[in-house]
């Protein structure tokens, strides 16, 4: 699922934040019950990924977004909300990287 996020969201998901993903990470936190669904994971850079675990942030999937399965809602400490979704699909591209071994640019 990892590599499907990245390869789906290849930038972070911040609104703001344009930086390579780093971590896939649970939209909802699997301690407060948040399933490991890919309409419950995003991809983001390591320092959002950080930063939204700091009080007052919140992320929720967005299921009255268009994007049902993409739409993330996040709500700073301010207020704020912003809804993000996956960039639109593109085709695969596979290399191989060494004989037998083949890895999915993201
Ligand atoms: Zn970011």
């Amino acid at each position: 699922m990892s590599r499907f996020l990245r390869f789906r969201d290849r930038i972070c998901r911040t609104p703001w934040c344009d930086a390579p993903v780093r971590h896939s990470d649970h939209v909802e936190s699997a301690e407060e019950g948040g399933p490991t669904t890919v309409a419950n994971t995003q991809g983001l850079c390591e320092t959002c990924n950080h930063g939204k675990q700091a009080r007052g942030w919140t992320a929720r999937p967005d299921p009255g977004h268009p994007a049902r399965t993409t739409g993330v809602e996040t709500t700073t400490p301010t207020g704020h909300r912003f809804t993000s979704t996956a960039p639109p699909a593109r085709k695969p591209v596979w290399v191989e990287v060494e004989p037998g071994v083949w890895d999915l640019i993201a």
